[in-house]
């Protein structure tokens, strides 16, 4: 059926394909049919899974220390027990052989016929067991999926570049796997434009959509649609006119692009002659090819911590050296600014533990100075690679003397350790802080007399400002960089710093974003980092600004409250 489903567009462009329903959350589930030669293997696997969770709770129940109170034991042998229940371990073979569903559909369905009898139950301890059920089927869930954000194999024959993947949701560590794949597009009924899903999303260089809202439910499995990014706009099943328009439009895109490549090795320069300083944001040493072919003067910002996600353990000193030294021997010699990790808001450090309000507990530098020795594993691994070639540490979310004086002599610490092992660092390595909460940006004193450099992480900065949880769809349409308390706090972190001789530059969605490339360097910013494809965007709005003419309209934008006169006053500086 027909239809256009409005969301908000995270990556621009426009894609046309066959949609391909993933899952993510443990219990939402695709339906597709199994070949019927590849039934025998789906039973097969839906076996293996219940085996890998039966070992799974035999050696949690192995590991409980003796002083444990019992209904430890007690808790795990009712999950064993669940698990041992022919409706879910024997039952979903036969309806995966009967109906040639995927073993997931199988599971969930059995899982809904058991919970129907649970409501039935009188006894309300009983009744109250069916969160076990679920938790046990979430287990079977992750153990079937291998990891999150499994893709299921697509029911036809498609190339992957043929194929949108339509999701309730994703997590930034699902997102990061496309890397390894060429999916045309993506879209989710859930997410915010900051997440990292989406920040993701935009270094893919592919069309994305978040908080389209029914999209999973509307769009059917191998159903042609169209995503148009920019927009933020889905069409599901489009007529033969329609089609040929977004077909149009997508070559014309293509052609845009293309153009733009020329601009790659052209200085970043106003037409007054102030350089600017375009730098990229990366997730995995691979991105570098990209930040390369854009034109990037440096690597801005690497998040680290994506090197953590999608394995079960923790990578050591000497992978982690080598990803570092890879990036900065690739850059050939450029910049480049690794961040220590920033785990625990929507990239979990640990799975396993609730928290209510992730983005404001045990985050990033946080969680990094709880756990010294993981975080000095990491310094050590930096400090090692800075020997070959130009490395900065910058430290993400500060917010306290005490987290900066820690951090800092964190560092000194690890610089003595390998003096005293006569591993060679840079001694000159420059240290700096993300500005990323308000309070930070308030007091950046504390910051600017200690640090070699500042950050400005207008996505987490923003967050905090306007009390907005990044992650949340309902709340997205309130992001708003144009905010007058955002404005001014920019404004007073970028003439402070100034004011100090700290460098600082801006590392947040915001340097990527076109219409704010001029009101930015209108209040003074010179440095700025984003994802690749963002690149040659900016480097030619900056090409054709002249700079002189914008400083005192930004100012008046400083000074104006009125939503409608700030976009009025933006509108001028971009003509
Ligand atoms: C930011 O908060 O703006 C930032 C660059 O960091 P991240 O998006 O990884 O939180
Ligand atoms: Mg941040």
């Amino acid at each position: 059926m027909s239809c256009t489903l409005h969301g908000t567009g995270v990556s621009g462009g426009i894609a046309i394909g066959r949609a391909h329903l993933v899952s993510h959350a443990k219990l939402e589930v695709a339906h597709y049919l199994v070949p019927l030669h590849q039934v025998a293997e789906e039973s097969a696997r839906f076996e293996a899974a219940i085996y890998q969770v039966r070992a799974e709770l035999e050696e949690l129940r192995a590991e409980i220390p003796a002083t444990a109170p019992p209904e430890f034991t007690a808790f795990i042998n009712l999950h064993l027990m669940i698990l041992s229940d022919a409706t879910l371990s024997v039952v979903p073979r036969q309806v995966i052989e009967n109906e040639q569903c995927n073993a997931e559909w199988a599971l969930r369905v059995q899982m809904d016929a058991l919970l129907a009898q649970f409501d039935e139950i009188e006894d309300e301890y009983l009744r109250e067991r069916k969160a076990d059920v679920i938790q046990v089927v979430e287990r079977v869930m992750k153990a079937l999926s291998g990891q999150p954000g499994y893709i299921p194999p697509p029911t036809r024959d498609d190339a992957e570049q043929n194929l949108i993947l339509v999701a309730r949701d994703l997590s930034p560590a699902d997102v990061v796997q496309f890397k390894q794949h060429q999916f045309a597009s993506f879209v989710t009924d859930l997410g915010g434009t900051t997440s990292h899903t989406a920040v993701v999303a935009r270094s893919l260089a592919i069309p994305s959509i978040v908080a389209l809202h029914r999209a999973r439910q509307l769009v059917r499995e191998a159903e042609l649609v169209i995503v148009d990014g920019a927009q933020g706009v889905l069409i599901v099943d489009p007529d033969d006119q329609v089609l040929a328009e977004y077909r149009r439009r997508q070559h014309e895109f293509e052609i845009g692009r293309q153009k733009l490549k020329r601009l790659r090795d052209r200085p970043a320069v106003t037409l007054d002659g102030v350089p600017v300083d375009l730098q990229a944001n990366i997730e995995l040493p691979a991105d570098v090819i990209e930040a390369r072919e854009n034109g990037a003067a440096g690597i801005g910002l690497f998040r680290s911590e994506f090197l953590f996600l999608n394995r079960p353990d923790l990578p050591d000193e000497d992978e982690q050296f080598e990803a570092y030294r890879k990036v900065t021997e690739d850059m050939g010699g450029m910049p480049v600014t690794i961040r220590t990790y920033d785990l625990g808001a929507d990239q979990h450090a640990d799975p396993g533990r609730v928290i209510t309000n992730p983005a404001l507990g045990l985050r990033a530098i946080r969680l990094c100075l709880t756990e010294p020795q993981r975080f000095v594993t990491q310094l050590r691994a930096m400090l090692r690679a800075s020997h070959y070639g130009k490395i900065n540490v910058l430290i993400p979310m500060l917010a306290t003397a005490v987290e900066l004086d820690q951090t800092l002599t964190l560092i000194e610490q690890a610089k003595r350790k390998l003096d005293d092992e006569s591993v060679p660092y840079d001694r000159n390595i420059q240290v700096g802080g993300m500005i990323e909460v308000p309070a930070a940006a308030l007091a950046l004193d504390i910051f600017t007399r200690k640090l070699d450099f500042l950050s400005i992480g207008t996505n987490d900065l923003i967050q905090y400002t306007l009390a907005i949880d990044r992650t949340d769809d309902t709340v997205a349409h309130l992001y708003d960089p144009l905010h007058p308390a955002v404005l001014n706090l920019l404004a007073h972190i970028i003439k402070s710093a100034a004011k100090s001789k700290t460098p600082v530059a801006l590392c947040g969605e915001m340097a990527g974003d076109i219409v704010l490339t001029r009101l930015l360097l209108a209040l003074g910013l010179r440095q700025y980092s984003m994802h690749s494809a963002h690149l040659l965007d900016v480097k030619q709005v900056i090409l054709g600004t002249d700079l002189s003419k914008l400083r005192p309209l930004a100012q008046k934008m400083l000074r104006t409250p009125d939503p409608v006169k700030l976009r009025a006053l933006l509108e001028r500086i971009n003509a």
